[in-house]
């Protein structure tokens, strides 16, 4: 079977596995894990932040990022695509007490001028004052979309002109800095907050890390604990985290090159995308997406349908280029037959 449902499919390498067995742990609650206190510090000095803290889950970074910089009864802007407004079960709502006003932006980036339209600080007790913006970089439902430096330097200025924060959800931070070319840390320079994924394409079995002003991130520290996310042994996790950021980030390149050679190969029979495939991910416009996922799987690959009128492929580091071949042949048998 050729899962390609999503990177977090990605199973833990040997040399991985091997680093976990041999982490020097503690009991992190105590802040006693020397191995997820050298994982937040490194995360912090990786993206030029002062503090980082390392959670379960890219949800609960998301939403401690949210509790830890907006007040129940205030709004947070973000895309309409954003990943908190749609797979996160209404959490930042529910438990941050938060309202949002979403941009409709294109494939999931905003521009400096959607955020600003959206920005209501208005001194009269009929409205929720807008304090956090939110951007998602690559942008899952986006088709792995990324904004450049210079677009999310835009939209820090205008939340620097109206004093509210900003936090970018980098659960495939690093896809968009390989994907570009650029410094991880170049693309979230004007952000307070950075969340990202250890367990995707970085190929961790779990874990994803906060970083940003010292303060924030002792906010959300104790956010972490009050949601339940203060983890004992953490070590054994955080060594992998350690090792993905140390010898996975390049090979994202390869996933890349993977889902445009996919794309192509099928383009070549006349397959067509819903979008564009910047990064690791595809969405193959078909019409009846049930179906389609179920001839795949029958023919050894796994997708995800989508919406609609679309499957997702995501193209990750437990994929080599024969596999690609064997779910490029497939992918021609069932979709090119279907058409
Ligand atoms: C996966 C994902 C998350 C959430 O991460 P989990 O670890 O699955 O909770 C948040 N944002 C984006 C853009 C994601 O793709």
């Amino acid at each position: 079977m050729i899962d390609l449902r999503s990177d977090t499919v990605t199973l833990p390498s040997a040399g991985m596995r091997d680093t976990m067995a041999k982490a020097e742990v503690g009991d992190d609650v105590y802040g006693e894990d020397p191995t997820v206190n050298r994982l937040q510090d490194y995360a912090a000095e990786l993206l030029g932040k002062e503090a980082g803290l390392f959670v379960p889950t890219g949800t609960m970074a998301n939403l401690a990022a949210f509790m830890a910089q907006a007040n129940p009864g205030e709004t947070v802007i973000l895309s309409r695509q954003a990943h908190p407004f749609h797979y996160e079960g209404a959490n930042i709502a529910m438990f941050g007490g938060l309202l949002t006003r979403t941009v409709a932006g294109k494939l999931g980036i905003m521009s400096p001028e959607d955020v600003e339209a959206e920005v209501l600080q208005v001194d009269d007790p009929h409205f929720s004052h807008t304090t956090l913006v939110s951007i998602e970089n690559t942008v899952n439902r986006g088709s792995g979309a990324c904004y450049t430096p210079a677009q999310v330097a835009a939209i820090g200025h205008v939340c620097k002109r109206h004093g509210m924060r900003l936090h970018c959800d980098g659960a495939r931070l690093f896809n968009a800095a390989v994907a570009q070319g650029v410094e991880a840390r170049e693309l979230v320079a004007p952000c307070d907050t950075v969340s990202f994924c250890l367990s995707k394409g970085l190929g961790a079995p779990a874990g994803s890390l906060l970083v940003g002003d010292r303060a924030t991130i002792k906010r959300a520290h104790k956010l972490r604990k009050m949601l339940g996310g203060g983890m004992r042994q953490a070590g054994v996790l955080a060594a992998a985290g350690l090792y993905a950021l140390e010898n996975h980030v390049a090979g994202l390149a390869e996933d890349h090159r993977r889902a445009r050679v996919f794309r192509e190969r099928l383009e070549a029979n006349g397959v067509t995308f819903a979008m564009p495939s910047p990064t690791n991910m595809v969405y193959i416009a078909v019409d009846d997406p049930l179906s389609i996922t179920a001839a795949l799987y029958e023919a050894g690959v796994q997708v995800l349908p989508h919406d609609v009128h679309e499957i997702r492929a995501v193209f990750h580091r437990d994929i080599t280029d024969d596999d690609l071949e064997t779910a490029v042949a497939a992918c021609r048998r069932v979709l090119v037959n279907a058409a």
